[in-house]
């Protein structure tokens, strides 16, 4: 049941051959059994989501249902629902109950969608590898000692051990595509503006981005269809038209131009580029022509994201002081000490060295050097971008340097932020982009990255669901979870 498709699972349920209360308890009940193991949900709300999932039968009872109607998700624990926990992986707001549901959350409520659970995440997603949650580090389902990626390492593991078939992530830097990577599953981050940051915890506000991650492009294009669309409660949120994801799924291919940017590759892993390269003929086989492209300022991209998403989280976090909300240091002195002891006591060690990073480069007589600076080689990277695509349409790159690596395997910070090098270009750049499973290196998944102009999310999502039409790397699933008989 749970390596079935969104449409697999539309049609059990509208066939009455399962209700969507059966479906919820089925994937409630692997959620308890395997939580204990993964670590992927902070929060498993079993009654809650019965609760939706007696509504939606009624409405495909009623025949009144979407496509969503009754299918299971898991959403981060970034996005607020009101009544329920929303902890942001951080001690901060360990005990915070929003009095409102972002937007992506109450879209996905009015497709009758079935909320599963609150996914582990890293604190305040900022982090590569999930090993910065108060939670605790998730396992990565292929090999329990790796990592699954971060931030969104929770909803990557959901849907790659089978305990939700579709989960709702974040994206700053590539927190959304890195762990789809690192598991093995799909994962879209839209066009800054696409789907509306209202309720979703603020990170670094000019790059965060709320998206997709599930087993297949077809998955991903239905559910980002309901999650996408302008939101007047959001001011960066664009007004564009959101297309039907799912009539140009099947367009072909043939003659359209893929861009391999020659930085992405030339410092790979020879192995790593040996599969890509590989699956780079399956693109080939459906008529696409393959070009070398140059995006010059790649090595620019990972210095200045942190320049700037530090300097936007120093602000954004500033908002939580013991006074408003989340986590108050008891006896403090005065509020001076309040402020000290809470923020010393409430935030992590990762979110404090960017909240000094950011704080540093933000200060006077460093603005012109560092966040200026970082915000000039942010248009010459989206001046990039726009240069390669007034020659092709979509971009081929690697997602991540390496596979998954070991827990406690990188602990200096650089060497983390690294893992970033492929993704964060895209998120300065406010483009979408979508990674999808590419093979297996020593039994570990391997990602490629697909990047598109701005809305075009439609054709990231055609390009990898005729490529994954014709490949079965997304079909593959993990054995450290086993695999129970199918209902
Ligand atoms: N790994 C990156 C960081 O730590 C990206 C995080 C994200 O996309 N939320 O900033």
């Amino acid at each position: 049941m749970h390596t079935k498709s969104i449409k697999e699972l539309h049609k059990l349920l509208t066939d009455k051959k399962i209700s969507a209360v059966e479906l919820a308890q089925h994937f409630i009940d692997r959620a308890l059994k395997h939580n204990p193991s993964l670590n992927c949900y902070i929060n498993i709300l079993s009654d809650e989501a019965k609760q939706q999932a007696k509504i939606a039968d009624d409405k495909i009872f009623k025949k009144e249902g979407s496509l969503l109607t009754g299918i299971p998700f898991a959403l981060k624990d970034i996005f607020c629902t009101s009544d329920m926990l929303t902890t942001c992986g951080s001690k901060m707001l360990s005990d915070f109950i929003p009095p409102y549901d972002a937007t992506a959350y109450k879209n996905l409520k009015s497709s009758d969608m079935v909320l599963l659970g609150k996914t582990n995440m890293d604190e305040f997603a900022m982090g590569s590898s999930n090993e910065n949650s108060f939670f605790g580090c998730v396992q990565n389902p292929w090999d329990l000692d790796c990592v699954p990626g971060g931030s969104s390492g929770g909803s990557a593991v959901a849907v790659a051990g089978g305990l939700s078939p579709v989960a709702i992530g974040t994206d700053t830097g590539g927190s959304i595509r890195q762990p789809a990577s690192f598991c093995g599953i799909t994962g879209i981050k839209p066009t800054y503006g696409r789907v509306s940051r209202y309720g979703m915890i603020a990170f670094a506000s000019s790059l965060d981005q709320g998206g997709v991650m599930a087993k297949s492009a077809e998955d991903c294009a239905y559910v980002l269809q309901s999650l996408s669309g302008y939101d007047k409660k959001d001011s960066t949120s664009m007004p564009e038209d959101v297309p039907s994801y799912t009539e140009s799924l099947n367009n072909s291919i043939k003659g359209k131009k893929i861009g391999l940017p020659t930085e992405y590759f030339a410092n790979l892993d020879d192995d790593l580029k040996q599969i890509i390269t590989t699956q780079i003929k399956e693109f080939e086989k459906l008529g696409a022509i393959i070009v070398d492209i140059s995006l010059p300022h790649t090595d620019l991209s990972v210095p200045a994201y942190y320049v700037i998403s530090s300097a936007e989280c120093s602000s954004n976090l500033a908002r939580y002081d013991g006074v408003r909300y989340g986590y108050s240091a008891k006896n403090p002195k005065n509020l001076e000490d309040l402020y000290l002891k809470t923020r010393t006591e409430g935030f992590g060690d990762e979110v404090k060295r960017r909240i000094l990073i950011g704080t540093y480069t933000l200060s006077a007589g460093y603005y012109d050097a560092y966040y200026i600076k970082a915000q000039k080689i942010r248009h010459l990277i989206a001046d990039d971008f726009n240069q390669a695509f007034a020659q092709v349409d979509i971009l081929l790159t690697p997602t991540t340097p390496t596979t998954a690596f070991k827990k406690g395997d990188k602990q200096n910070p650089l060497e983390m932020y690294l893992s970033d090098i492929y993704t964060v270009a895209v998120n300065l750049s406010g483009l979408p982009a979508i990674s999808i499973p590419a093979g297996f290196h020593q039994k570990m998944p391997v990602g490629m990255q697909l990047i598109s102009p701005a809305f075009c999310e439609h054709r990231l999502l055609n390009f990898a669901h005729m490529y994954q039409a014709q490949t079965d790397h997304h079909l593959q699933t993990p054995s450290q979870v086993p695999q129970e008989k199918i209902l």
